[in-house]
């Protein structure tokens, strides 16, 4: 169960915007902070800022201490094997990037194949069409069908021996779709291909353990979970990170350097180049803290009864066409649509003007949205703090704009 009293952990949501009250439906955007995160951030600056790894003075040990033990926070909550699998970055697309960069650009050659779908974020598209042109490897799609859902015999069809890469999102940040890693990832290793997950939008959302899901690569972002922008991670299996080469070069992620030639630490610390984002990835532990003392699985519960009250509310909005599945089991708490004939950037404006913050736009998946034959959509998107008076505010708000942009009648001749 979600505390009744949540939304109090949360400053900004006291807020009013345009004189009503702020009713903030973008958390798969960004998530708002609690304020005991907030204050951890105050309280780094205030009381050990200095830089890690490097000072043996009292607060450089202590800033050193604290981003270690965030490290090992991170890993508990995914259930990594040990703190040294997970490697700090700023963000899920710095977390891909380093894969594409660092793994594809030994592992990847002529010729290969790296299976994606077409729902992913752009974070998990770009990267991977950067490889594929440097080194000539050919990108495969699986496709999904109408409700949304990834279409798994055509999965296997795009499986071969060329296959050295599966790479998909956790949960498709426009559709809601949670789709089904344990299997995917089987079948990619009967492959022969190594896996990687996008959980930009798992990780906030629901328990996950990459040991049982049984990937080789899983990013995310911390800004997504309660934590503070400008931190995120990549997890790898030991034995992969160790084998890859670095991502970034520079201090700190060295042995010995000499002027022709350098060896370097063992990971995370040789993927971690130049003085990292200290306070940001510290106090995500404070955010980590902060989900489980509420409890994954209760988060994960909320947001599925939440979505099943968005979509038979929604329903009943004329004109509407909500995108992907009705199966809660397998939607997280992300609902796009469409409002017929209104662009969903007018949309967005109007429910502004009541309030409500709601993303309009491609999202950062344009596949995904010429897949569906829409240029464009309305997302709502919800976190511990959503509520059913917003989902009541946002059909509300649909009814103005449904007002606004209704045709006027024609002037009465004469009149
Ligand atoms: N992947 C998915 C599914 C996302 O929703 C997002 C962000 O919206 C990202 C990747 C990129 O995350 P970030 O902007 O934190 O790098």
């Amino acid at each position: 169960m979600i505390p009744a009293n949540v939304r109090d952990n949360f400053p900004i949501l006291k807020q009013k915007m345009n004189g009503k009250p702020l009713i903030y439906l973008d958390s798969a955007a960004t998530s708002q902070k609690p304020k005991r995160v907030i204050e951890a951030l105050v309280r780094y600056y205030q009381e050990y800022n200095a830089n890690v790894h490097r000072g043996i003075y009292r607060i450089a040990e202590e800033a050193t201490q604290r981003y270690e033990a965030s490290r090992a926070k991170v890993a508990a909550f995914i259930n990594a094997r040990r703190p040294e699998e997970v490697v700090f970055t700023r963000s899920t697309t710095e977390a891909i990037n380093l894969v594409a960069y660092a793994w594809g650009r030994v592992n990847i050659r002529e010729g290969d194949e790296i299976v994606l779908t077409e729902m992913e974020h752009h974070s998990n598209l770009v990267p991977w069409q950067l490889l594929a042109a440097e080194k000539r490897a050919k990108l495969k799609f699986i496709p999904f069908d109408s409700q949304g859902v990834l279409q798994l015999d055509e999965y296997e069809r795009l499986l071969s021996e060329r296959t050295k890469l599966v790479a998909f999102t956790h949960q498709s940040n426009v559709l809601g779709t949670i789709n089904p890693v344990n299997e995917m990832a089987r079948k990619a290793h009967a492959a022969g291909a190594l896996v990687l997950v996008d959980g930009a939008q798992s990780a906030p959302h629901m328990p996950v353990d990459v040991q049982d899901l049984g990937v080789d690569f899983f990013a995310l972002s911390a800004h997504k979970m309660c934590g503070p922008t400008g931190a995120g991670a990549i997890w790898a299996r030991y034995e992969i990170l160790d084998a890859m080469p670095p991502f970034h070069g520079g201090g700190e992620m060295i042995m010995l350097v000499q002027l022709d030639k350098t060896t370097y630490k063992d990971p995370p610390y040789k993927f971690e180049a130049g003085t990292p984002n200290i306070a940001d990835c510290i106090v995500w532990a404070d955010a980590i803290d902060y989900l489980q003392g509420i409890g994954m699985a209760a988060i994960r519960e909320h947001e599925k009864q939440l979505t099943a009250y968005t979509l038979s509310q929604l329903s009943d909005v004329p004109g509407i066409t909500i995108f992907g599945s009705r199966n809660l089991e397998h939607r997280g708490g992300v609902v796009s649509f469409e409002l017929d004939g209104i662009h969903p950037h007018d949309v967005a404006q109007v429910l502004d003007q009541e309030g409500i913050a709601v993303r309009a736009g491609h999202h950062c998946a344009q596949p995904l949205h010429r897949r569906l034959g829409v240029a464009a959509s309305t997302r709502a998107s919800f976190y511990l703090y959503s509520t059913e008076q917003d989902v009541d505010a946002l059909v509300r708000g649909l009814q103005v704009v449904r007002r606004v942009f209704s045709p006027k009648p024609a002037p009465v001749s004469g009149a």
